[in-house]
Protein backbone atom coordinates (compact mmCIF):
# COMPACT_ATOMS: atom_id res chain seq x y z
CA UNK A 1 0.00 0.00 0.00
CA UNK A 2 3.31 2.44 0.78
CA UNK A 3 4.11 1.54 -2.47
CA UNK A 4 1.22 2.48 -4.30
CA UNK A 5 1.47 5.63 -2.44
CA UNK A 6 4.51 6.76 -3.26
CA UNK A 7 4.16 5.64 -6.79
CA UNK A 8 1.03 7.90 -7.03
CA UNK A 9 1.93 11.10 -4.96
CA UNK A 10 5.88 11.24 -4.94
CA UNK A 11 6.00 12.49 -8.44
CA UNK A 12 4.49 16.09 -7.04
CA UNK A 13 5.90 15.44 -3.08
CA UNK A 14 9.45 14.41 -4.14
CA UNK A 15 10.37 13.17 -0.80
CA UNK A 16 12.30 10.29 -2.04
CA UNK A 17 15.76 10.05 -4.02
CA UNK A 18 15.13 6.14 -4.30
CA UNK A 19 13.15 3.80 -3.80
CA UNK A 20 13.56 0.24 -4.02
CA UNK A 21 9.88 -1.53 -4.24
CA UNK A 22 11.62 -5.00 -4.59
CA UNK A 23 13.90 -5.57 -1.53
CA UNK A 24 11.27 -3.76 0.33
CA UNK A 25 8.99 -6.20 -0.66
CA UNK A 26 11.22 -9.01 0.11
CA UNK A 27 11.54 -7.54 3.58
CA UNK A 28 8.05 -7.28 4.09
CA UNK A 29 8.01 -11.19 3.37
CA UNK A 30 10.53 -12.00 5.98
CA UNK A 31 8.89 -9.95 8.20
CA UNK A 32 5.16 -11.76 7.77
CA UNK A 33 7.57 -14.82 8.11
CA UNK A 34 8.87 -14.21 11.54
CA UNK A 35 5.51 -12.44 13.02
CA UNK A 36 3.71 -15.99 12.25
CA UNK A 37 6.94 -17.99 13.42
CA UNK A 38 6.53 -15.97 16.59
CA UNK A 39 9.87 -14.42 16.10
CA UNK A 40 8.82 -10.54 15.82
CA UNK A 41 11.11 -8.47 17.63
CA UNK A 42 9.11 -5.33 17.70
CA UNK A 43 5.52 -4.18 17.05
CA UNK A 44 6.99 -2.85 14.14
CA UNK A 45 7.87 -5.93 12.71
CA UNK A 46 6.86 -5.79 8.80
CA UNK A 47 5.89 -2.14 9.33
CA UNK A 48 7.68 -0.15 6.11
CA UNK A 49 10.09 2.53 7.38
CA UNK A 50 11.88 5.68 4.89
CA UNK A 51 15.50 6.49 5.92
CA UNK A 52 17.21 9.86 5.49
CA UNK A 53 19.55 9.47 2.89
CA UNK A 54 22.29 10.67 5.14
CA UNK A 55 22.52 7.50 6.89
CA UNK A 56 24.13 4.70 4.99
CA UNK A 57 22.84 1.55 3.65
CA UNK A 58 24.35 -1.22 2.77
CA UNK A 59 24.18 -2.39 -0.95
CA UNK A 60 22.08 0.57 -1.52
CA UNK A 61 22.95 3.97 -3.23
CA UNK A 62 23.61 6.85 0.09
CA UNK A 63 24.17 10.30 -1.51
CA UNK A 64 23.63 12.66 1.63
CA UNK A 65 21.68 14.69 -1.34
CA UNK A 66 25.48 15.72 -2.71
CA UNK A 67 26.75 15.09 -6.09
CA UNK A 68 30.26 14.15 -4.36
CA UNK A 69 28.64 10.73 -3.33
CA UNK A 70 26.14 10.14 -6.59
CA UNK A 71 25.84 6.68 -7.20
CA UNK A 72 27.93 5.67 -4.11
CA UNK A 73 26.81 2.04 -2.37
CA UNK A 74 28.19 1.74 0.90
CA UNK A 75 29.81 -1.56 1.58
CA UNK A 76 28.27 -1.57 5.47
CA UNK A 77 25.45 -0.29 7.25
CA UNK A 78 24.70 1.93 9.78
CA UNK A 79 24.00 0.44 13.34
CA UNK A 80 20.75 2.12 13.45
CA UNK A 81 20.03 0.05 10.18
CA UNK A 82 21.16 -2.93 11.47
CA UNK A 83 18.67 -2.21 14.37
CA UNK A 84 15.87 -2.00 11.56
CA UNK A 85 16.84 -4.77 9.79
CA UNK A 86 16.93 -7.02 13.18
CA UNK A 87 13.66 -6.00 13.81
CA UNK A 88 12.51 -6.29 10.35
CA UNK A 89 11.14 -3.47 9.30
CA UNK A 90 11.32 -2.80 5.49
CA UNK A 91 13.21 0.00 4.63
CA UNK A 92 10.93 1.78 1.88
CA UNK A 93 13.88 3.90 0.68
CA UNK A 94 16.24 6.82 1.32
CA UNK A 95 14.47 10.45 2.03
CA UNK A 96 15.81 13.41 0.53
CA UNK A 97 17.50 16.24 2.60
CA UNK A 98 19.55 19.82 2.41
CA UNK A 99 23.09 18.64 1.39
CA UNK A 100 24.77 16.78 3.93
CA UNK A 101 21.99 18.42 6.31
CA UNK A 102 23.19 21.73 5.55
CA UNK A 103 19.82 23.50 5.96
CA UNK A 104 16.49 24.21 6.83
CA UNK A 105 14.19 23.55 3.67
CA UNK A 106 15.77 20.53 1.58
CA UNK A 107 15.84 22.94 -0.89
CA UNK A 108 19.85 22.61 -0.75
CA UNK A 109 19.58 19.49 -2.54
CA UNK A 110 21.71 18.70 -5.43
CA UNK A 111 19.23 16.42 -6.73
CA UNK A 112 15.85 18.86 -6.06
CA UNK A 113 13.51 20.04 -3.62
CA UNK A 114 11.16 18.10 -2.02
CA UNK A 115 7.11 19.65 -1.28
CA UNK A 116 5.39 20.38 1.64
CA UNK A 117 2.51 17.92 0.92
CA UNK A 118 -0.15 21.06 2.82
CA UNK A 119 1.02 22.97 0.16
CA UNK A 120 3.02 21.84 -2.69
CA UNK A 121 4.82 25.13 -3.26
CA UNK A 122 6.59 25.48 0.00
CA UNK A 123 9.30 24.13 2.11
CA UNK A 124 8.87 20.56 4.15
CA UNK A 125 11.43 22.14 6.41
CA UNK A 126 14.93 20.81 6.67
CA UNK A 127 16.88 19.52 6.86
CA UNK A 128 15.34 16.04 7.20
CA UNK A 129 12.56 17.56 4.82
CA UNK A 130 12.03 14.52 2.56
CA UNK A 131 11.39 12.19 5.55
CA UNK A 132 8.79 14.82 7.24
CA UNK A 133 7.34 15.16 3.51
CA UNK A 134 7.07 11.38 3.28
CA UNK A 135 5.59 11.05 6.62
CA UNK A 136 3.20 13.65 6.12
CA UNK A 137 1.71 12.57 2.54
CA UNK A 138 0.97 8.96 3.99
CA UNK A 139 3.99 7.79 1.82
CA UNK A 140 5.74 6.08 4.84
CA UNK A 141 4.38 5.42 8.23
CA UNK A 142 7.17 6.07 10.36
CA UNK A 143 10.61 7.82 9.07
CA UNK A 144 14.25 8.28 10.20
CA UNK A 145 15.79 12.09 10.37
CA UNK A 146 18.74 13.43 12.02
CA UNK A 147 19.17 16.63 13.97
CA UNK A 148 22.39 18.66 14.45
CA UNK A 149 20.32 21.55 15.11
CA UNK A 150 16.82 21.23 14.51
CA UNK A 151 16.21 19.62 11.68
CA UNK A 152 14.38 16.93 13.08
CA UNK A 153 11.76 18.74 15.10
CA UNK A 154 11.44 22.12 12.78
CA UNK A 155 10.68 19.90 9.18
CA UNK A 156 8.00 17.76 11.62
CA UNK A 157 6.61 21.21 12.64
CA UNK A 158 5.71 22.68 9.49
CA UNK A 159 4.60 19.55 7.84
CA UNK A 160 2.06 18.48 10.94
CA UNK A 161 4.25 15.65 12.10
CA UNK A 162 6.30 14.64 15.07
CA UNK A 163 9.31 14.39 15.13
CA UNK A 164 11.81 13.71 18.54
CA UNK A 165 15.34 14.32 18.96
CA UNK A 166 16.46 11.75 21.27
CA UNK A 167 19.50 12.74 23.68
CA UNK A 168 22.75 12.98 21.95
CA UNK A 169 23.88 9.67 22.37
CA UNK A 170 20.47 7.33 22.68
CA UNK A 171 20.57 6.70 18.85
CA UNK A 172 24.29 5.60 17.32
CA UNK A 173 25.92 7.51 14.91
CA UNK A 174 27.97 5.01 13.32
CA UNK A 175 27.06 5.32 9.62
CA UNK A 176 25.64 8.55 9.91
CA UNK A 177 27.58 10.79 7.51
CA UNK A 178 29.24 12.85 9.73
CA UNK A 179 27.78 17.06 9.70
CA UNK A 180 29.42 17.85 12.88
CA UNK A 181 29.54 15.53 15.25
CA UNK A 182 28.85 16.84 18.61
CA UNK A 183 25.60 18.05 17.84
CA UNK A 184 24.20 15.50 15.37
CA UNK A 185 21.46 12.85 16.97
CA UNK A 186 19.49 10.79 14.97
CA UNK A 187 16.09 10.06 15.93
CA UNK A 188 12.15 9.29 14.41
CA UNK A 189 9.41 11.15 12.89
CA UNK A 190 6.20 9.60 12.75
CA UNK A 191 2.23 10.83 12.41
CA UNK A 192 1.97 10.04 16.25
CA UNK A 193 3.66 10.12 19.47
CA UNK A 194 2.94 6.69 20.04
CA UNK A 195 4.60 5.97 16.56
CA UNK A 196 7.47 7.75 17.18
CA UNK A 197 8.31 6.06 20.70
CA UNK A 198 8.12 2.54 19.28
CA UNK A 199 10.93 3.54 16.14
CA UNK A 200 12.86 5.14 18.50
CA UNK A 201 12.82 2.02 20.98
CA UNK A 202 14.26 0.46 17.56
CA UNK A 203 16.63 2.40 16.69
CA UNK A 204 17.97 3.43 20.39
CA UNK A 205 21.19 1.20 21.47
CA UNK A 206 24.47 1.00 23.32
CA UNK A 207 26.85 1.15 20.32
CA UNK A 208 30.34 0.41 21.11
CA UNK A 209 31.56 1.74 17.49
CA UNK A 210 30.31 5.34 18.36
CA UNK A 211 32.27 6.90 21.21
CA UNK A 212 29.62 8.91 22.62
CA UNK A 213 27.25 6.27 22.62
CA UNK A 214 25.47 5.73 25.88
CA UNK A 215 25.58 2.72 28.00
CA UNK A 216 22.20 3.23 29.32
CA UNK A 217 20.06 5.18 26.25
CA UNK A 218 16.65 5.14 27.67
CA UNK A 219 14.41 2.70 26.01
CA UNK A 220 10.84 1.50 26.52
CA UNK A 221 9.52 4.46 25.36
CA UNK A 222 6.04 3.03 23.87
CA UNK A 223 5.61 1.96 27.54
CA UNK A 224 5.64 5.43 28.73
CA UNK A 225 3.48 6.14 26.01
CA UNK A 226 0.72 3.88 26.80
CA UNK A 227 0.84 4.77 30.50
CA UNK A 228 0.49 8.49 29.67
CA UNK A 229 -2.48 7.65 27.79
CA UNK A 230 -4.14 5.78 30.64
CA UNK A 231 -4.32 8.16 32.74
CA UNK A 232 -4.05 11.34 30.50
CA UNK A 233 -2.90 13.99 33.28
CA UNK A 234 -0.17 15.58 34.08
CA UNK A 235 -0.71 16.96 37.89
CA UNK A 236 2.07 18.68 39.45
CA UNK A 237 4.44 18.74 36.37
CA UNK A 238 6.86 22.07 36.60
CA UNK A 239 6.32 23.01 32.85
CA UNK A 240 8.69 26.45 32.09
CA UNK A 241 7.51 28.22 29.45
CA UNK A 242 11.39 29.64 27.44
CA UNK A 243 11.14 33.79 28.27
CA UNK A 244 13.98 34.10 25.28
CA UNK A 245 11.52 32.26 22.61
CA UNK A 246 8.03 33.17 23.93
CA UNK A 247 7.22 35.58 20.45
CA UNK A 248 8.85 38.70 19.89
CA UNK A 249 10.33 39.93 16.60
CA UNK A 250 10.57 37.18 13.45
CA UNK A 251 7.40 35.04 15.07
CA UNK A 252 4.08 34.37 13.42
CA UNK A 253 1.29 35.53 15.41
CA UNK A 254 -0.24 32.74 14.52
CA UNK A 255 2.70 30.32 15.42
CA UNK A 256 2.16 32.07 19.36
CA UNK A 257 -1.69 32.24 19.40
CA UNK A 258 -1.09 27.81 18.83
CA UNK A 259 1.79 27.79 21.29
CA UNK A 260 -0.28 29.85 24.21
CA UNK A 261 -3.14 27.32 23.04
CA UNK A 262 -1.56 24.38 23.72
CA UNK A 263 -0.30 25.71 27.55
CA UNK A 264 -3.78 26.38 28.64
CA UNK A 265 -4.29 22.47 27.73
CA UNK A 266 -0.98 21.85 29.52
CA UNK A 267 -2.96 23.33 32.34
CA UNK A 268 -6.02 21.89 32.13
CA UNK A 269 -3.90 18.26 32.30
CA UNK A 270 -3.01 19.27 35.73
CA UNK A 271 0.69 21.27 34.86
CA UNK A 272 2.17 24.23 36.22
CA UNK A 273 3.17 26.51 33.93
CA UNK A 274 5.25 28.97 34.59
CA UNK A 275 8.63 31.51 32.72
CA UNK A 276 11.59 30.36 33.11
CA UNK A 277 14.52 32.63 31.48
CA UNK A 278 17.56 30.99 30.03
CA UNK A 279 19.66 34.44 29.37
CA UNK A 280 22.72 32.93 27.12
CA UNK A 281 20.45 31.66 24.30
CA UNK A 282 20.48 34.93 22.82
CA UNK A 283 23.97 34.10 21.77
CA UNK A 284 23.43 30.06 21.09
CA UNK A 285 22.53 31.15 17.43
CA UNK A 286 25.79 32.55 16.62
CA UNK A 287 27.57 29.70 18.62
CA UNK A 288 25.89 27.22 16.75
CA UNK A 289 26.99 28.69 13.28
CA UNK A 290 30.93 28.72 14.77
CA UNK A 291 30.80 25.56 16.13
CA UNK A 292 28.86 23.55 13.59
CA UNK A 293 30.68 24.89 10.65
CA UNK A 294 34.02 24.41 12.09
CA UNK A 295 32.79 20.53 13.07
CA UNK A 296 31.54 20.03 9.48
CA UNK A 297 34.85 21.60 7.86
CA UNK A 298 36.74 19.11 9.42
CA UNK A 299 34.77 16.23 8.45
CA UNK A 300 33.92 17.18 5.11
CA UNK A 301 37.64 17.16 4.38
CA UNK A 302 37.02 13.31 3.73
CA UNK A 303 35.74 13.75 0.23
CA UNK A 304 39.17 14.42 -1.48
CA UNK A 305 38.47 12.31 -4.59
CA UNK A 306 40.87 9.44 -3.80
CA UNK A 307 39.12 7.92 -1.48
CA UNK A 308 35.46 6.99 -2.84
CA UNK A 309 32.68 8.98 -4.29
CA UNK A 310 33.36 11.55 -7.16
CA UNK A 311 36.70 12.35 -8.57
CA UNK A 312 37.35 14.63 -10.70
CA UNK A 313 40.48 15.68 -12.24
CA UNK A 314 41.30 19.34 -13.69
CA UNK A 315 41.37 20.10 -17.64
CA UNK A 316 44.24 21.68 -17.88
CA UNK A 317 47.55 21.77 -15.78
CA UNK A 318 49.50 18.52 -13.45
CA UNK A 319 47.36 16.26 -12.40
CA UNK A 320 48.60 16.08 -8.57
CA UNK A 321 47.15 15.56 -5.36
CA UNK A 322 45.81 18.78 -4.39
CA UNK A 323 44.49 19.78 -8.21
CA UNK A 324 42.06 16.49 -8.11
CA UNK A 325 40.81 17.71 -4.59
CA UNK A 326 40.43 20.89 -6.01
CA UNK A 327 38.28 20.22 -8.94
CA UNK A 328 36.48 17.16 -7.00
CA UNK A 329 35.33 19.57 -4.47
CA UNK A 330 34.76 22.26 -6.35
CA UNK A 331 32.47 20.38 -8.54
CA UNK A 332 31.08 17.78 -6.07
CA UNK A 333 29.79 20.10 -3.22
CA UNK A 334 26.84 22.61 -3.51
CA UNK A 335 26.80 26.45 -2.72
CA UNK A 336 25.74 25.75 1.02
CA UNK A 337 28.38 23.29 1.57
CA UNK A 338 30.79 25.50 0.44
CA UNK A 339 29.62 28.45 2.60
CA UNK A 340 30.17 26.66 6.06
CA UNK A 341 33.46 24.77 5.00
CA UNK A 342 34.65 28.04 3.90
CA UNK A 343 33.13 29.83 7.14
CA UNK A 344 34.49 26.94 9.37
CA UNK A 345 37.98 26.47 8.42
CA UNK A 346 38.27 30.20 8.68
CA UNK A 347 36.70 30.01 12.32
CA UNK A 348 39.40 27.49 13.08
CA UNK A 349 42.96 29.50 11.36
CA UNK A 350 45.22 30.05 13.69
CA UNK A 351 44.66 33.79 14.82
CA UNK A 352 41.21 33.13 14.69
CA UNK A 353 40.55 30.54 17.01
CA UNK A 354 40.11 31.31 20.49
CA UNK A 355 38.69 34.82 18.86
CA UNK A 356 35.65 32.75 16.97
CA UNK A 357 35.56 28.76 17.87
CA UNK A 358 36.88 29.39 21.61
CA UNK A 359 34.57 31.63 22.45
CA UNK A 360 31.80 29.78 20.75
CA UNK A 361 32.46 27.06 23.00
CA UNK A 362 32.14 28.92 26.32
CA UNK A 363 28.72 30.58 24.94
CA UNK A 364 27.95 26.72 24.65
CA UNK A 365 29.14 25.63 28.09
CA UNK A 366 26.87 28.87 29.74
CA UNK A 367 24.01 27.45 27.70
CA UNK A 368 24.49 24.49 29.30
CA UNK A 369 24.48 26.07 32.60
CA UNK A 370 21.28 28.03 32.13
CA UNK A 371 20.13 24.60 31.20
CA UNK A 372 20.94 23.52 34.05
CA UNK A 373 20.21 25.86 36.37
CA UNK A 374 16.38 25.80 34.53
CA UNK A 375 15.50 21.88 35.49
CA UNK A 376 16.07 23.18 39.38
CA UNK A 377 12.82 25.06 38.69
CA UNK A 378 10.65 23.28 35.86
CA UNK A 379 10.77 19.47 34.61
CA UNK A 380 10.32 20.16 31.01
CA UNK A 381 10.97 23.71 28.95
CA UNK A 382 8.44 24.54 26.09
CA UNK A 383 8.39 26.73 23.22
CA UNK A 384 7.39 27.13 19.80
CA UNK A 385 9.42 24.86 17.51
CA UNK A 386 9.37 27.35 15.14
CA UNK A 387 8.85 31.08 15.10
CA UNK A 388 7.34 30.76 11.58
CA UNK A 389 5.30 28.20 9.51
CA UNK A 390 6.32 26.80 5.77
CA UNK A 391 7.56 29.37 3.89
CA UNK A 392 7.50 29.30 -0.02
CA UNK A 393 10.46 27.96 -2.16
CA UNK A 394 12.92 31.04 -2.92
CA UNK A 395 11.95 33.32 0.28
CA UNK A 396 14.76 32.57 2.41
CA UNK A 397 17.21 33.14 -0.16
CA UNK A 398 19.56 34.85 1.93
CA UNK A 399 21.44 32.42 4.06
CA UNK A 400 21.41 34.16 7.41
CA UNK A 401 17.43 34.36 6.91
CA UNK A 402 17.30 30.83 6.74
CA UNK A 403 19.87 30.80 9.62
CA UNK A 404 17.98 32.53 11.77
CA UNK A 405 14.98 30.41 11.92
CA UNK A 406 16.40 28.04 13.84
CA UNK A 407 16.67 30.44 16.80
CA UNK A 408 14.27 28.03 18.83
CA UNK A 409 15.82 24.35 17.94
CA UNK A 410 19.28 25.26 18.42
CA UNK A 411 20.05 25.33 22.22
CA UNK A 412 18.50 21.43 22.56
CA UNK A 413 21.91 20.52 20.74
CA UNK A 414 24.20 23.02 22.13
CA UNK A 415 23.00 21.24 25.45
CA UNK A 416 22.70 17.52 24.50
CA UNK A 417 19.29 17.44 25.35
CA UNK A 418 15.92 15.69 24.50
CA UNK A 419 13.34 17.56 21.82
CA UNK A 420 10.40 17.04 20.92
CA UNK A 421 8.16 18.65 18.03
CA UNK A 422 3.98 17.63 18.08
CA UNK A 423 1.61 19.36 16.12
CA UNK A 424 -0.39 21.80 18.10
CA UNK A 425 -2.87 22.83 15.76
CA UNK A 426 -2.74 25.22 12.35
CA UNK A 427 -1.94 28.66 12.22
CA UNK A 428 -4.06 31.51 10.85
CA UNK A 429 -2.61 30.59 7.85
CA UNK A 430 -3.76 27.42 7.84
CA UNK A 431 -0.28 25.51 7.72
CA UNK A 432 0.25 23.13 11.03
CA UNK A 433 2.39 24.91 13.94
CA UNK A 434 4.82 22.84 15.97
CA UNK A 435 4.62 22.89 20.35
CA UNK A 436 8.58 22.34 21.26
CA UNK A 437 9.08 20.28 24.40
CA UNK A 438 13.38 19.92 25.56
CA UNK A 439 13.87 17.65 28.65
CA UNK A 440 16.78 17.05 30.78
CA UNK A 441 19.61 14.72 29.66
CA UNK A 442 18.37 11.04 29.35
CA UNK A 443 14.55 12.05 30.76
CA UNK A 444 13.27 11.30 27.11
CA UNK A 445 10.24 9.68 28.89
CA UNK A 446 9.12 13.05 29.66
CA UNK A 447 8.81 14.36 26.10
CA UNK A 448 6.99 10.87 25.49
CA UNK A 449 4.32 11.31 28.39
CA UNK A 450 3.91 14.88 27.73
CA UNK A 451 3.60 14.61 24.24
CA UNK A 452 0.93 11.45 24.69
CA UNK A 453 -1.31 13.86 26.91
CA UNK A 454 -0.70 16.53 24.44
CA UNK A 455 -1.76 14.60 21.42
CA UNK A 456 -5.49 13.99 22.74
N1 LIG B 1 18.96 24.20 9.93
C1 LIG B 1 20.15 23.91 10.67
C2 LIG B 1 21.35 24.14 9.81
O1 LIG B 1 21.18 24.54 8.72
C3 LIG B 1 20.11 22.54 11.25
C4 LIG B 1 20.52 21.46 10.32
C5 LIG B 1 20.45 20.10 10.95
O2 LIG B 1 19.94 19.91 12.05
N2 LIG B 1 21.02 19.13 10.27
O3 LIG B 1 22.45 23.93 10.20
Amino acid sequence: AHLDRIAAVDGAVGAFLNVDAECALSQADAADVARKEGQATSELTGVPVAVKDLIVTRGQVTTAASRILEGWVPPYDATLVRNLRAARTPILGKTNLDEFAMGGSTEHSAFGRTANPWDLGRIPGGSSGGSAAAVGAYEAPVAVGTDTGGSIRQPAAVTGTVGVKPTYGTVSRFGVIAMASSLDTPGPMARTVLDTALLHDVIASHDPLDSTSLPDAPRDMAAVVRAAQEGRELTGLRVGVISELDGGEGYHDGVVASFHAALELLEAAGAQVETVSLPHLEYALDAYYLIMPAEASSNLARYDGMRYGLRVEPTSGPVTAETVMAATRGAGFGDEVKRRIILGTHVLSAGYYDAYYGSAQKVRTLVQRDFAAAWDKADILVSPTAPVTAYRFGEKDDPLAMYKLDVTTIPANLAGVPGMSLPSGLSDDGLPVGFQILAPQRADDRLYRVGAVLEA
